[in-house]
């Protein structure tokens, strides 16, 4: 085993490089895996420049990913050399009130791999056992690397509880196609997505989205949401944008007794402004959540292996390592580009879709 590898290390805000680092060391209870593909993530540019996590640089971002088991701790059971693997990323310590509540996402101690611990924008990373899950032969690698951000969308879908025959309204197009994936899995109709991108709005409906709604086109997304529904508003709205403007939309959106889902990821001191009156008559419910975690991550695996979700239409290409921060960019330019794989094995970009 090398005792060096390459990797993608965020030294300070808007500062990446690339260059050799120490192979990690596992513990017992750890097992160090090769990583084969990682999927960019929103929350990797807020890392690189800075709005997340400034306080645990230097770090190898990177936390969508799937590879193959290189080494096993001594204590780590049920994995074996060679086996395709993706990991949970969420740790907790166990023991707090949250943690016993079985509600780790509350931890006081939580953390993320690649998030606030090293990632896997390198050639290995490391991770608790208990937290590895098995990639079944009927799931490939890329889509393995797409396991992460469809258990966050299932762990929404299970918070809202989206029932046969309701009407649920999307706000976003990128993740909230995966959504509308989900809301028709559940029996929901219609299923409405709005974005401002063709390209998106075309892979929502491929995935499972009934009507789209372009709002380039249509200027009052909250009214043309009414008149699908007989002027009462979507039994279920979801906020997967993150500006405080959409949140508001989604409150509006939502019929009387009906829910809205955050999902959205605004600026830590974002507000919005929602009547309270409106609230208490009209019964509304909020249902939040943070991230895919425990069996979602399992659920993911089952959904995507069997097809019954497949977001391989959403995957666009594949970069080298050390494109790594060319690519953060131009996913901010290019609004076609949805999801991009990182290598550390190829040296040439290869283009899945366009
Ligand atoms: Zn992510
Ligand atoms: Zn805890």
């Amino acid at each position: 085993m090398a005792k060096t590898m390459k990797a993608a290390v965020v030294e300070k805000p808007g500062v990446l490089v690339i260059k050799q680092v120490p192979v990690p060391q596992i513990s017992d209870e750890e097992v160090l895996i090769k990583v084969k593909y990682t999927g960019i993530c929103g929350t990797d540019w807020s890392i690189f420049t800075g709005k997340y996590s400034a306080d645990k640089l230097p770090l190898i971002p990177g936390h969508e990913f799937s590879g193959t088991v290189a080494q096993v701790g001594k204590k780590a059971k049920g994995l074996k050399e060679g086996e395709r693997v993706t990991a949970d990323i969420n740790m907790s310590c166990g023991t707090c009130f949250y943690c016993r509540k079985g509600q780790k996402l509350m931890c006081r101690d939580f953390h993320q791999l690649g998030i606030h611990i090293d990632g896997t924008y390198a050639e290995y990373v490391k991770a608790p056992f208990d937290q590895v899950h098995r990639l079944p032969d009927n799931l490939d690698f890329l889509t393995g690397a797409f396991v992460e951000p469809v258990s966050c969308v299932i762990h929404s879908s299970k918070a809202a509880r989206i029932t046969h025959g309701s009407s649920v309204a999307i706000l976003g197009s990128g993740l909230g196609a995966l959504h509308g994936a989900l809301a028709h899995l559940r029996g929901a109709a219609p299923v409405i997505v709005i974005g401002r991108n063709p390209r998106k709005l075309a892979i929502a409906k491929e995935l499972g989205a009934d009507i789209t709604i372009n709002i380039k086109e249509i200027k009052d997304p909250v009214a043309e949401v009414r008149k699908l529904t007989e002027g009462r508003g979507a039994d279920f709205v979801v906020e997967a944008v993150g500006t405080p403007q959409t949140y508001e939309q989604a409150f509006d959106m939502v019929r009387p007794g009906g829910t809205v889902v955050a999902f959205g990821i605004c600026a830590g001191d974002d507000t919005i402004r929602i009547k309270p009156f409106d609230l208490v008559l009209g019964e509304k419910t909020v249902a939040s959540s943070c991230a895919g975690v425990g069996p979602d991550w399992s659920d993911a695996i089952a959904l995507l292996a069997y097809g019954h979700i497949k977001p391989q239409c959403m995957f666009s290409m594949i970069v080298p390592l050390e494109e790594l921060e060319a690519a953060l960019r131009e996913l901010r330019s290019d609004p076609n580009l949805s999801k991009v794989f990182v290598s550390t094995e190829i040296s040439k970009r290869e283009i899945l879709s366009k």
